[in-house]
């Protein structure tokens, strides 16, 4: 890096690291790297790695040019192709697994087809499991996650602190695959005691309506979690189940708040500003039906913050439907399960 980033290549003119474009001749400083990318995206093979191709060269670019806003509109264009995609390579190898064995279980029969199936849904929830145990290679997921166990313990116990802990791991998991989906460079989930978890983005997603699909995986896996405990809870009776049910629901409808860059932030950064207010509209009529003081207080919130991004925020021409509907549709379950599954007393 050092031989040769310091000078323009066309004028010789000494250049600060950070620039992109030449002050004295307005060539852009990284051309050649540009060019380079450029072929690989038009070489890729998949969707997903000319989006990481173009999502580089959009990080080498000045905004305003013309490139910027061709590269924008190319990650705009594929991140659609991606959502069309069936389901992320780790599934599809399952659904493969699944199609080769119709064949073979043809001869055996009803029975036999039963078993297959559920050999097959075995399959699938395995290579599930596999992605999500994912981030736990990472030294920094790892011990951060041990720390906030810890921390967690001294408050709830180990029982409530575990089903915490990796309540928050799934919906982080859900930010880390999507974002995996879209080609988009990121680190691996840092928990912080006390708050959660924070997965930084080492690029701008470049897409609004993108970045509200990053955002919302994180409760919609996060939802998945608390349902997966309320389950466990009908199947062994245990009330710990239904704590981290209660837990797991408050702290995903707790980020679907709509500010900066929590999870609701950026989903209603998608949205039009005729969504926006239907969404507090939607969130009053949510509230409407609550009884709990910690649900409606919490909404309220939601209300607030809907209420200041709808006047206050600069929001696209035309919004991202199913983002808000895949918002309304989260909060509404989130409350609905905060609202009937009454916690055990904590001990
Ligand atoms: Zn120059
Ligand atoms: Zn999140």
């Amino acid at each position: 890096m050092s031989d040769q980033t310091l000078r323009c290549p066309a004028c010789a003119t000494d250049l600060a690291p950070n620039l992109l474009t030449c002050p004295k001749c307005r060539r852009l400083v990284h051309s050649e790297r540009l060019k380079a990318l450029a072929d690989t995206a038009t070489q890729a093979a998949s969707p997903v790695d000319a989006l990481v191709a173009w999502r580089e060269a959009f990080e080498l670019l000045p905004p305003g040019t013309r490139q910027y806003d061709t590269i924008q509109a190319k990650i705009t264009e594929l991140g659609k192709v991606v959502d069309t995609l069936p389901s992320p390579p780790p599934s599809s190898t399952a659904e493969k697994a699944n199609g080769a064995g119709v064949g073979r279980a043809a001869g055996l029969g009803a029975i036999g087809l039963i078993l297959w199936k559920f050999k097959a849904i075995l399959l699938l929830s395995f290579t599930k499991w596999k992605v999500l145990l994912l981030g736990l290679t990472k030294a920094s997921t790892f011990t951060s996650m041990m720390l906030s166990f810890g921390v967690y313990w001294t408050m709830f116990g180990w029982p409530l602190a575990l089903g915490l802990v990796i309540s928050i791991y799934i919906h982080e998991m859900g930010h880390v695959v999507t974002l995996m989906r879209y080609g988009v460079k990121a680190t691996a989930p840092m928990f912080i005691p006390g708050l959660g978890a924070v997965i930084r983005l080492r690029q701008s997603l470049g897409d609004p309506r993108q970045d509200a699909r990053c955002g919302l995986a994180g409760p919609v896996w996060g939802l998945g979690a608390a349902l997966g405990s309320y389950l466990l809870n009908l199947a062994t009776g245990l009330p710990i189940f239904l704590a981290i049910a209660n837990l797991g629901a408050f702290i995903n409808l707790f980020n679907l708040l709509p500010f900066g860059s929590l999870d609701g932030g950026r989903a209603f950064q998608s949205m039009s500003t005729n969504q926006r207010w239907l969404a507090v509209l939607g969130l009053s009529a949510i509230m409407s039906m609550c009884e709990g003081k910690e649900t409606s207080g919490l909404l309220t919130l939601l209300m607030i913050g809907g209420v200041f991004t709808a006047v206050t925020g600069k929001a696209p021409k035309t919004g991202d439907r199913p983002g808000f509907i895949a918002y309304l549709v989260l909060v509404t379950v989130l409350t609905l399960m905060l609202e009937h599954l009454t916690p055990m007393p904590q001990a």
